[in-house]
C-alpha cells in the first residue's frame, strides 16, 4: 500500500487526470478510454484546483481508519473543466457547505499507517 501511494503520488497531489485527444473530454480519477466517446488516445493532464460542490453528505461512521476525522463531509465536486470527482471537503463550516458552493484544493493528511506510522498525504476540497 505505501510503495503503491509513492509511485503514484503525483496523481494524488497534483490532480493527474486524463484528457482524451479525439473529443477533449477531461475526467478524474485517470481512465485508459474516453468515457464520452470511448477513444483510447488519451493523455495525461493536470485539473484544475478549484470547482464547485454538486451534491453532499456528512459521514458520522466513516471507513476503517478515518474514524478520527468524523464526522466530515464527503462531496461530488465539479471541477471548472467539467470533471467530476468524490472528495472530502475540510476547513469549511455546516453553513458554507451547500450545492454549488465554490471549493479549492488543499492538500492534507490522509491517513497514518498503523504499523509502520508512515503519514500519506491528499488533496482534499474546502469552501471558499
Ligand atoms: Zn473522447
Amino acid at each position: 500500500m505505501a510503495i503503491r501511494h509513492w509511485r503514484v503520488k503525483d496523481r494524488y497531489y497534483r490532480l493527474i487526470g486524463s484528457r482524451c485527444t479525439e473529443c477533449g473530454a477531461e475526467c478524474f480519477p485517470p481512465v485508459y478510454r474516453c468515457r464520452k466517446c470511448g477513444s483510447e488516445k488519451i493523455e495525461d493532464r493536470e485539473m484544475p484546483q478549484s470547482g464547485k460542490i454538486v451534491t453532499y453528505t456528512q459521514l458520522h461512521e466513516p471507513l476503517p481508519g478515518f474514524e478520527a476525522q468524523a464526522p466530515f463531509y464527503l462531496a461530488v465536486v465539479e471541477l471548472d473543466n467539467g470533471a467530476k470527482m468524490l472528495t472530502q471537503l475540510v476547513d469549511s463550516t455546516d453553513e458554507s457547505v451547500k450545492t454549488g458552493a465554490k471549493v479549492v484544493a488543499t492538500v492534507r493528511r490522509a491517513r497514518v499507517d498503523g504499523d509502520s506510522g508512515q503519514i500519506t498525504y491528499g488533496y482534499k476540497f474546502r469552501v471558499t
